[in-house]
C-alpha cells in the first residue's frame, strides 16, 4: 500500500484528518509500515515539543515549515518505492551445464555450488549456494552491490526469501553488503531486497541442487 503524505499522517495524530482519509492512514499503520510510523514518531516529538515550550509559541506555518524541511530531507523524501526486477546475467551451472553438454567423459556427478550474478537499475547482486554434505540443505551468500552513486550505502538492507508466496527467512545486509542464509532446503526461492528507495525483486531463483 502506498504511504500516505506526511500531511496526512500528521492531521491524523492530531485528529483533524476526515473520515475517509483517516481510515486509509489508520489501515496503513496497521498494516505495519515501518517507515510512516517511524514518521509519525518524530512528528509526535515535533508535537510535543511544541506544546511543551511556553516560552514561545510556534505558530501552525513554523510546523508546516518542519514539515517541509523533513520531506526534503534524502532519507525522508516522499517517493514512490521502485519495484525493480533483476535479471540473471551469469550462471556457473548453465555454463557447467553446456560444458557437461560438450564433454563426453564429464561425470554425472552433481555439482555443488552455484555461483549467480543479477543485474538491475542501480544495482548488482551476487548470489552463491553451496550444498552441505549429504543433507538437502544449502548455505546462500549473497552481497549487493550499489553500481551507480546514487545508492552508496546498502548497509542494514533488508533480504527478504520467500517460496511460494510466503516469506522463509530474513537478513540484514552488513556493511559491505554480504548477507547469508544457513542451511535452508534445496529449492526454488523469490529475494526480495528491500532499500529505502527501492524493491528489488530476484524471482524463481534456483539453488545449486534444485531439482
Ligand atoms: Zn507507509
Amino acid at each position: 500500500m502506498k504511504c500516505p503524505p506526511l500531511e496526512n499522517l500528521l492531521e491524523h495524530a492530531r485528529g483533524l484528518l476526515a473520515e475517509t482519509e483517516n481510515a486509509t492512514v489508520s489501515n496503513h499503520l496497521l498494516a505495519g509500515c515501518v517507515r510512516c510510523e517511524e514518521n509519525l514518531r518524530w512528528l509526535g516529538e515535533v508535537r510535543q515539543l511544541t506544546s511543551q515550550d511556553r516560552s514561545f509559541d510556534i505558530p501552525e506555518s513554523a510546523i508546516q515549515g518542519m514539515v517541509a524541511w523533513f520531506k526534503s530531507q534524502p532519507s525522508h523524501a516522499r517517493q514512490p518505492l521502485r519495484k525493480l526486477i533483476a535479471s540473471l546475467s551469469f550462471d556457473s551451472l548453465m555454463n557447467r551445464q553446456v560444458a557437461f553438454v560438450r564433454s563426453e567423459t564429464a561425470a554425472a556427478q552433481p555439482p555443488n555450488g552455484r555461483q549467480m550474478l543479477f543485474q538491475t537499475e542501480g544495482y548488482d547482486i551476487d548470489l552463491r549456494f553451496e550444498g552441505i554434505e549429504d543433507k538437502p540443505l544449502e548455505d546462500l551468500i549473497g552481497q549487493i552491490l550499489p553500481n551507480s552513486q546514487l545508492h552508496q550505502t546498502v548497509s542494514g538492507v533488508t533480504v527478504q526469501l520467500w517460496q511460494n508466496e510466503q516469506e522463509k527467512s530474513s537478513a540484514q545486509a552488513d556493511s559491505l553488503g554480504v548477507f547469508r542464509f544457513a542451511q535452508i532446503p534445496s529449492g526454488i526461492y523469490d529475494l526480495k531486497i528491500q532499500t529505502a528507495e527501492d524493491e528489488i525483486n530476484l524471482l524463481k531463483v534456483s539453488t545449486a541442487r534444485a531439482a
